[in-house]
C-alpha cells in the first residue's frame, strides 16, 4: 500500500477527503472504501486493547463479547458479495428512472451537498430504527454489547439494509448514483472511530463525537432513544432527541441478551415481536405490535414508556464471562482463521463463480454460528443460572420470553442445531 492511499484510507475513517479526490463520474470507479478500511480497523482496535491495557490494566474487550461483534460485521456484509448493496440499488433505479435534474458530478457543492443531504437521511434511518419496533428487530444488533469499544462499531445488523434504502431515495431525483456511493461509504466509516472514550471540546456542538454516541448506547432513562446523528449532532438538536452525557452511561439494551451465537444476535428479536404480537386479541394491536415503539403495549402512548425497565444505577458491571482458557485459545484461532477466510473471499469474489460463493457464504456463516455455539453452550454449563435469569429477563417482565424459551428445551434445542452444524462442517473440511 503506497502512502497516498494510506493517507486516503486513513482519512476516509474519519470523512476527510476532499471533494477533488473523492468525486467520480461512475459508480465503478468509486473505490470500495469500506473494503480497504480493514487494516485500519485492526490497527486501531490493536492500539485500543493496548493503551486500554496500560491505562486500566485490564483488557477493554473480551474474547466473546469482542469475537461476536466482528461476526457480526462480517455476516452483515456477506450479502454484499452476491449483490450490490440494496441502498445503492434502488438508489440507481431512482436515478435512471425518475431524476428531476443532474447535479454535476465534479462540483464541490454537490459533494458537500451530498455529505450533509446522506447524513440527514441517516438520522431517518436511525430513528426509525429505533422507533419502530420491526426495524429495531434489526438496529438492537447493533446495540447489544454491554461493552463501547471499537469492536462494537462493527457489531452490525445483516437486515437492516433491506429497509434503509428507502430513506436515501430522495436524493437520487438530483445526486449522481456515484457521489451517493462515496458518501454512503464515508458516513458509515465516521461512525467507527466515535466508539471510543474521547473528547473533543467545541467540536461536540456540531459533529457527532465518542461523548455524544456514548450516550446513544446507554440503557440509563435519559439515554434511551437520544443521539441519532451519523456525522453531525445538529440534527438531534433541532429535532429534539439531543442528550448530553451526564450519569455514568450503562451500555447495551435494555434486558441484556446474553448470548454469543451469532444468528441468535441477529434474528432473536423477530421471534419476540412475534410471540409478543400473538398475544393480543385484536388485529390493530397486533400490526401495532411491529409498527410502533419497542416498549409499546396497548393502552401506551406510540413509543410506550420504560416504568417496567429495570433500575440502572450505576454500579452495573458489563458480563465479564470466564470460560477455560484453552478453549478461548480454541475458540480465537478457528475465529481468525474464519476472518483471512472472508477476507481472502472478499479480495478475489470478481473471479469466483455465484455458486462458490453462495457455497463459501454458507461456510462462514455456518463457522461463526457454531463457535458462537460453543460459548453459548460453555457458559450455559458453566453459569446456568444466571444465564436462565437473562432470558426469562430480556422482555417486558421476563413472562412472554420465558414462556417463548423454556430453558430445558431451549438448551436441548441448541445442542440438536449445533451438532447438525458440526456435522455438516466435518463434511467439508477446510
Ligand atoms: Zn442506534
Ligand atoms: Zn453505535
Amino acid at each position: 500500500m503506497g502512502s497516498r492511499s494510506v493517507s486516503v484510507g486513513l482519512r476516509a475513517m474519519f470523512s476527510m477527503l476532499t471533494p477533488n479526490e473523492s468525486s467520480f463520474e461512475r459508480v465503478e470507479e468509486v473505490p470500495p472504501y469500506v473494503q480497504q478500511a480493514t487494516p485500519f480497523f485492526v490497527g486501531l482496535m490493536v492500539l485500543e486493547l493496548v493503551v486500554g491495557l496500560l491505562k486500566t490494566g485490564r483488557s477493554v474487550v473480551t474474547i466473546s463479547d469482542g469475537l461476536t461483534s466482528i461476526a457480526a460485521g462480517m455476516v452483515s456484509r456477506l450479502p454484499l458479495l452476491l449483490l450490490r448493496g440494496c441502498e445503492l440499488s434502488a438508489y440507481m433505479y431512482v436515478w435512471e428512472h425518475f431524476r428531476l435534474l443532474e447535479l454535476p458530478w465534479d462540483s464541490a457543492w454537490t459533494w458537500w451537498f451530498t455529505l450533509i443531504g446522506v447524513d440527514f437521511g441517516y438520522y431517518w434511518v436511525h430513528r426509525f430504527a429505533h422507533e419502530v419496533a420491526v426495524l429495531w428487530a434489526a438496529h438492537q444488533v447493533h446495540h447489544s454489547s454491554e461493552y463501547y469499544n471499537l469492536t462494537t462499531a462493527l457489531r452490525q445488523s445483516a437486515a437492516q439494509q433491506f429497509a434503509s434504502w428507502v430513506f436515501y431515495l430522495p436524493l437520487a431525483l438530483a445526486v449522481p448514483p456515484s457521489i451517493f456511493a462515496v458518501h454512503i461509504q464515508l458516513n458509515l466509516l465516521y461512525q467507527f472511530w466515535i466508539h471510543t472514550e474521547v473528547n473533543l471540546g467545541p467540536l461536540e456542538w456540531v459533529f457527532n463525537t465518542p461523548k455524544h454516541h456514548r450516550v446513544h448506547h446507554g440503557r440509563n432513562l435519559y439515554c434511551i432513544d437520544k443521539n441519532y446523528g451519523g456525522i453531525l449532532i445538529i440534527w438531534d438538536r433541532l429535532f429534539g432527541t439531543f442528550a448530553p452525557e451526564e450519569d455514568k452511561v450503562i451500555y447495551g439494551l435494555v434486558f441484556p441478551i446474553r448470548r454469543y451465537e451469532s444468528l441468535f444476535v441477529q434474528l432473536h428479536y423477530y421471534r419476540y415481536l412475534w410471540k409478543k404480537s400473538k398475544a393480543y386479541k385484536t388485529f390493530s394491536d397486533k400490526v401495532s405490535t411491529f409498527l410502533k415503539g419497542p416498549s409499546w403495549k396497548p393502552g401506551k402512548a406510540r413509543l410506550g414508556d420504560h416504568v417496567d425497565n429495570p433500575k440502572v444505577t450505576g454500579r452495573e458491571e458489563p458480563h465479564r464471562p470466564s470460560w477455560s482458557l484453552p478453549l478461548q485459545a480454541y475458540v480465537a484461532v478457528h475465529f481468525l482463521l474464519v476472518l483471512w477466510t472472508y477476507h481472502e473471499l472478499f479480495q478475489n469474489k470478481m473471479m469466483l463463480s455465484q455458486s462458490t460463493l453462495l457455497g463459501m457464504i454458507c461456510y462462514i456463516l455456518l463457522t461463526l454460528t457454531s463457535l458462537g455455539f460453543i460459548i453459548d453452550l460453555t457458559l450455559q454449563r458453566i453459569d446456568f443460572h444466571s444465564l436462565t435469569c437473562a432470558d426469562s429477563c430480556s422482555t417486558d417482565g421476563g413472562h412472554a420470553r420465558s414462556k417463548v424459551f423454556p430453558n430445558t428445551q431451549h438448551s436441548s434445542r441448541l445442542t440438536t442445531i449445533s451438532q447438525l452444524f458440526f456435522s455438516v462442517l466435518l463434511c467439508f473440511p477446510e
